[in-house]
């Protein structure tokens, strides 16, 4: 335990953020370090719970309390080390997270929880600058063949840990960069893209072969890729986006969240130049979409200059303060303001769109009407929508945000007989096995768009199980998270 009575003496600090005004006029991170002796007392505020709830709120079970206590006492490589012993890739979780072990931490249920997210953070840069990320080749090599496909955080936890176990792995990567939506959906300003580059060389050095521009499924297709080798991870993501089916959808001036923030992305890594269709500048701009996308969305139009920014929920806005029926650990169904949020713009809630309209084939107006949830007899909930709430938005550019609804799996079923669920995902079992032998699948393309933990924790599941069946022990292993059948 860091100091006994840490958690009494000193509150909660966040990290530093450059100033709202500053940040939108670049797509740079904003988010700053903590003081060196800031940091000590942060960690120093851990209690060294008996039940260290935070681990069970992670789903890679990070050792929370170990590295809090190193980190308290200076001994920020024994932090790194325990650390890094759950997470490939805290450098990508101390940034990205929105961290359910904050939510379950026990100082959360009448205190401001540990800072553990800007933690892991500060263990993994001081890790970074002083040298101690280091690639680990294997010490030996299998003869096995390991074919990824898809290069998100959870393909790219599933080939660390396999490299790492002596088998050979390819990666296949459809897009001409690696990363999934670390590199083409979340913003630099959350995360800068040099984060994920250092860590792909790393991965280079210890082994992991990377192939871009490949899209498996058509050439090759998945049978003839599971042929050439031993065994497969399917980490292929959920980026079908649920579409917004209106009349007007077609005009010009409607764009989809994920096209919206790829081209941005391309943009600031110098691939491309700003395409009028995606240039927010001077334009008003509705977002439909009250989730995280939507809010990258926002803080991407507010620094390209837009005039106006609206974001718009569907669902009424969420309690302030947790519900009965919400208690902690549990993750709070509360109202929250983002990064971006905080930046500017507006919010509004419970308003579902009815139609666009336009001339000249381009987006003018968007109707909508105000919609309540009722409670039902059988307590379940429906909206409604509430008579004579019409209004018109005018609006120059629509970003569409509403969320998604599965993977791609063209030839999946097919080719290799992989069974799907009745929504579209990628079925697997409690070892994150497809119905097809020799066939792993991991992240959000068997769970539905997630969380980069979540993706990282399937990830290194899904190879720990590959590894097992490639070795002749099914005897596999329990697994965390996951139960038995998803559906
Ligand atoms: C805009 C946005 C912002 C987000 N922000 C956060 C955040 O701040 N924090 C957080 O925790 N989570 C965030 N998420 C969610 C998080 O990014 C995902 O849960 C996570 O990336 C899923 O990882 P994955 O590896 O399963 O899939 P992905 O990251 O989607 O990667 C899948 C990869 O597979 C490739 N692929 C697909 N099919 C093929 C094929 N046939 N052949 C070859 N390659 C293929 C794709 O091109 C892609 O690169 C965000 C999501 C979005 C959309
Ligand atoms: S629950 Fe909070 S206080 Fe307790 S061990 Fe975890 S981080 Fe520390």
């Amino acid at each position: 335990m860091g100091k006994p009575t840490g958690f009494m003496e000193w509150s909660r600090v966040p990290a530093p953020k450059r100033e709202k005004v500053e940040r939108v006029r670049d797509a740079r991170e904003f988010v700053l370090p903590l003081a060196p002796d800031e940091a000590k007392r942060q960690a120093g505020r851990c209690m060294d719970c008996g039940v260290p709830f935070c681990q069970q709120g992670c789903p890679l079970g990070n050792p929370i309390p170990d590295f809090n206590e190193a980190v308290y006492r200076g001994r920020w490589k024994a932090a790194f080390l325990a650390l890094s012993s759950t997470n490939n890739f805290p450098e990508f979780t101390g940034r990205l997270c929105p961290a359910p072990c904050e939510a379950a931490c026990v100082l959360s249920i009448d205190q401001s929880p540990i800072t553990i997210e800007q933690m892991e953070k500060e263990i993994s840069e001081r890790a970074f600058a002083e040298g101690w990320v280091q690639p680990q080749p294997p010490a030996r090599r299998t003869s096995k063949r390991v074919a990824v496909v898809g290069s998100g955080p959870a393909g790219l936890a599933a080939a660390v840990q396999l490299n790492r176990a002596g088998h050979s792995v390819t990666v296949y990567e459809r897009d001409d960069r690696l990363g999934g939506l670390l590199r083409y959906g979340i913003p630099d300003f959350k995360m800068e893209k040099g984060v994920l580059d250092r860590r792909l060389a790393i991965m280079e050095a210890e082994g992991v072969v990377f192939r871009t521009g490949v899209d498996v499924g058509k050439e090759p297709g998945y049978r003839a890729l599971r042929e050439q080798y031993d065994a497969l991870v399917l980490a292929i993501g959920a980026r079908k986006a649920r579409e917004l089916e209106v009349p007007g959808r077609e005009l010009a001036g409607v764009v989809p969240a994920m096209e919206y923030l790829e081209h941005q992305n391309r943009v600031v890594s110098g691939l491309a130049t700003l395409e009028p269709r995606w240039n927010a500048e001077g334009k008003r701009v509705l977002i439909l979409g009250g989730g995280d996308t939507g809010s990258d969305c926002l803080g991407t139009a507010l620094r390209q200059g837009a005039k106006s920014v609206t974001q718009v929920e569907l669902l009424p806005a969420p309690p302030t303060i947790r519900a009965a029926d919400n208690p902690w650990p549990r993750w709070p169904m509360v109202f929250r303001t983002s990064s971006s949020q905080e930046e500017g713009g507006e919010r509004s809630f419970g308003l579902m769109t009815k139609s666009l309209s336009g001339s000249d084939g381009r987006l003018q107006k968007l109707h909508s009407v105000k919609v309540e949830l009722l409670r039902q007899p059988n307590g379940g909930t429906r909206l409604v929508e509430v008579p004579g709430s019409e209004e018109t938005h005018e609006v120059d550019l629509l970003i569409l945000a509403m969320g998604f609804t599965g993977p791609d799996t063209s030839g999946l079923q097919e080719e290799l007989g992989v069974r799907l669920t009745p929504r579209g995902a990628v079925q697997v079992d409690a070892r994150f096995a497809t119905s097809a032998d020799g066939v792993f699948c991991a992240g959000d393309a068997n769970r539905g768009a997630s969380l980069i933990v979540w993706a990282i924790s399937d990830g290194r599941e899904a190879a720990r199980s590959a590894d097992a069946w490639l070795s002749g022990s099914s005897s596999a292993l329990p697994t965390r998270g996951k139960d038995a059948s998803f559906g």
